[in-house]
């Protein structure tokens, strides 16, 4: 595949894994990953597994990210986690604005902007999670709605977090529904968000912003997925739960 842009395949573990299961899932894709260069291999598992999978995978090809981060810095937040906190785990990504949390913990676009900007302080990477409902796009606001998300998710960054910055377009419908995207519809996607940012920043931004496709990936839609243009990896979830699935779309990724 002939992209400037490095995949980036990250696992979204949601609330799932106790520490040893997690333990288990991470030995098995160490050595089945082992060799693999091509491809930025993240996975984020729940808070709680952070520190013990972060020593596993010290010595391999595997990132560590989080799912959620305080916007705040430090103080009286009672059940928030610090970017800085996040840090002494060496995690290196954060998954931002994800659909579930703006669903059911009611997050905004002003938020998850106040928590990249958060990210960016303590030199994590955010992974903004953007995407349409079915009844958005069934009334034909899909690019509308992604444009509202992505300016006031996104807006407050400087060009240089922008670049630091991954995306993840996530249409809600097709999130854990086995439902996924076609590749037109998730090329005309990808390929809008990208104008969007060559407009917000410039064209140099936008064509160095690594935006991932999330919603049902598994081993066998990745290949055609991820050979699509503007279509830079994949955030994961139900199949990263499982090393050979995950392992399995990463081999068929590249
Ligand atoms: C997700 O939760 O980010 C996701 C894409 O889930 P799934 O792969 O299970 O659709």
């Amino acid at each position: 595949m002939n992209k400037d842009r490095k995949l980036i395949i990250a696992g979204n573990w949601k609330m799932n894994k106790t520490v040893a299961e997690a333990l288990d899932l991470v030995r098995s894709l160490k050595l089945e990953l082992a060799n693999v260069k091509e491809v930025d291999i993240v996975v984020c598992p729940p808070f709680t597994a952070l520190g013990e999978v972060s020593k596993s995978i010290l010595d391999s090809n595997l990132r560590l990210g989080a799912q959620n981060l305080s916007e705040h810095n430090v103080g009286a937040f009672t059940g928030e986690i610090a970017a800085v906190m996040l840090k002494e785990f060496s995690v290196r990504y954060v998954i931002l604005g994800h659909s579930e949390r703006r669903q059911h913990q009611k997050e905004s676009d002003a938020l998850i902007a106040k928590k990249a900007l958060a990210a960016h302080g303590a030199a994590l990477k955010p992974i903004v999670c953007v995407g349409e409902t079915l009844a958005e796009r069934e009334s034909g606001q899909m690019e509308k709605v992604l444009d509202t998300q992505l300016r006031g998710s996104l807006g407050g960054l400087t060009k240089e977090q922008m670049t630091e910055t991954i995306v993840a377009y996530e249409p809600v419908w097709a999130i854990g529904t086995g439902q996924t995207a076609t590749t037109a519809q998730a090329q005309a996607a990808h390929s809008f968000i990208r104008g969007l940012l060559a407009r917000l920043f410039d064209d140099t931004v936008a064509r160095r912003v690594r935006i991932q496709y999330g919603g049902s990936v598994k081993p066998s839609n990745a290949r055609e997925l991820m050979s699509q243009l503007d279509v830079d990896g994949a955030l994961v979830g139900g199949a990263s739960l499982e090393s050979r699935s995950f392992a399995d779309i990463i081999r068929n990724s590249i």
